[in-house]
């Protein structure tokens, strides 16, 4: 069956021996086991098995085009409104089981490839574009349930705006060296890769802002690929124990930096590359932006409930509902929440055909929520830290609650509503979702995952449609 288990994609990745280095050291043996990565791989292999719930499959899966086997909803190119919607209720139904935390679920990139797959006649015909090569990759993704992480960015040496790299220097910016009969030389390195090392691939694509068409590629390959090298930050799982680290435990993700030694991509895997206008234009020409922030926003709106439901939580448990600035401040998420669940549906409402027949949700719908929810998510902290208050830094570990300090924890922590277990569980939530290296780095990640706040602003202002408000204006002041 192509829509894959949870125990076939940790045996795929541990068979990789992918080239991961964690605090300067190569990971031996299984990546699965080793303690940064062991979380997240079991939570991300619960979520394959889900497609295999009956109750779920109908939601999960569709009909490959190819065979008759089932194949995981995301690579779906919705044709109806209804796909569209089973395209959320899918995305939705997995965000559930972290509660929005894993950001790289496999639907994202799944969702990813799905889109630019969808949009590849644009390359047909322009120079060293390969359409067929990326419709038959998608296939192959689809058909193997394949795990994709991605790297989009250039290494932030100098992000002046006419900043060129010395092309005489030893490249520091991935890019193509050299070409022969098997493929495309690569050496340099992208930022960033989050899951880099625990995915069966890595997709390469260029979005944008491209100067020197060596750096302008769209590939994938293998994690595995000789040369290819993950450089990943220390690891921010506070320790396993989910009294302590309710969240790190599961859902931490890693980000790493992606060095690429020579690294030979065959041609079949090549996308395009040596073409600027290629580069820099087929991200804004293809679905990958609706498509990409409908996913985003669908997991968006769970993790959002998740917050609101803690958020309320805290309230009842200290009882603390009756103060108004309380209440203004919950109705701040209450508000962002309805407001990411009228966007998204709408963009669905509005979804229109593109040039090539897949119904795409609508973008501006789709760009005005992705504006918002950087914003509003650093807003979520700083409000859970004030409801709090000193409740986020009154939080004995697991141990402390096995030693003889129990009877004064039980009798001094215990709060309106909860024991004091409860109460300390419940703030440690609190403390880890904002606070901990785990709890910051969701933060980074809601800010920039989707690229620059500033620049999708930017982007935002530029591709709105103004004119026809403008004209208004202008008619009324005749
Ligand atoms: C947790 C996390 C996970 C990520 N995971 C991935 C991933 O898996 N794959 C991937 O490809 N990327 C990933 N990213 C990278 C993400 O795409 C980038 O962070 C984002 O595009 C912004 O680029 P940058 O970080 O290089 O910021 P920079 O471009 O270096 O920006 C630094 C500062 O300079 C300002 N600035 C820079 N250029 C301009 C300009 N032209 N105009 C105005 N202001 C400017 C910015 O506003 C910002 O304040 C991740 C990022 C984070 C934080």
């Amino acid at each position: 069956m192509p829509a894959t288990t949870g125990k076939k994609y940790i045996e795929r990745i541990n068979d990789l021996h992918s080239d991961v280095w964690v605090d300067g050291k190569p990971i031996q043996g299984k990546i699965s086991e080793h303690t940064a990565f062991k979380g997240v791989m079991k939570s991300q292999a619960a979520l394959y098995d889900m497609q295999h719930d009956t109750s779920l499959r109908e939601i999960m899966t569709y009909t490959s085009p190819l065979t008759d086997q089932l194949v995981g909803t995301s690579y779906l190119q919705p044709k109806t409104q209804e796909d569209l919607v089973k395209r959320r209720k899918m995305i939705q139904q997995w965000a559930l089981s972290s509660n929005g935390m894993l950001g790289r679920s496999p639907d994202y990139m799944n969702t990813v490839i799905m889109a630019l797959a969808s949009s590849a006649p644009f390359l047909k015909g322009k120079e060293n574009c390969f359409p067929e090569r990326l419709v038959n990759f998608y296939e192959y993704a689809r058909e193997n349930d394949l795990s994709l992480t991605h790297s989009f960015v250039n290494p932030q040496v100098n992000r002046a705006q006419f900043y060129l790299e010395d092309i005489d220097d030893e490249p520091i910016a991935a890019k193509v060296i050299d070409r022969n009969e098997e493929g495309i030389i690569v050496k340099g390195a992208r930022l960033l890769a989050t899951r880099g090392g625990v995915t069966d691939e890595l997709v390469v694509f260029s979005a944008g802002g491209i100067q020197d068409k060596a750096n302008g590629f769209a590939f994938s390959i293998p994690s595995n690929q000789k040369g290819l090298k993950f450089i990943c930050r220390e690891s921010f799982v506070g320790g396993e124990s989910t009294f302590n680290y309710p969240l790190s435990s599961r859902y931490e993700e890693m980000d790493s930096i992606v060095v690429f030694n020579d690294v030979l991509v065959p041609w079949e895997r090549v996308f395009y590359y040596d073409n600027l206008l290629v580069s820099n234009t087929f991200a804004t020409k293809s679905s990958f932006l609706p498509f990409s922030i409908h996913q985003a926003i669908s997991r968006q709106i769970v993790k959002t409930e998740f917050v609101l439901g803690l958020v309320q939580a805290i309230i009842d448990s200290i009882n603390i509902g009756e103060y108004l600035h309380v209440q203004e401040k919950t109705s701040e998420i209450i508000i962002a929440l309805e407001t990411l669940k009228a966007l998204v549906i709408k963009s669905e409402v509005e979804a229109k055909f593109d040039e090539w027949e897949v119904l795409r949700p609508d973008q501006k719908t789709l760009q005005v929520a992705s504006n918002i929810y950087p914003k509003v998510y650093a807003r979520f902290s700083e409000i859970i830290q004030q409801i709090s208050a000193s409740g986020i830094m009154t939080i004995p570990t697991e141990n402390a609650f096995q030693s003889e300090l129990r009877a004064d924890l039980d009798h001094y922590l215990q709060s309106n509503l909860d024991d004091a277990k409860t109460r300390v569980k419940l703030f440690r939530l609190a403390w880890e979702l904002t606070m901990s290296a785990f709890g910051t780095r969701e933060m980074q990640y809601e800010r920039y995952f989707y690229g620059d706040p500033v620049k999708l602003a930017s982007q935002l202002y530029y591709t709105y449609e103004k004119e026809l408000y403008v004209k208004r204006v202008r008619e009324f002041l005749i």
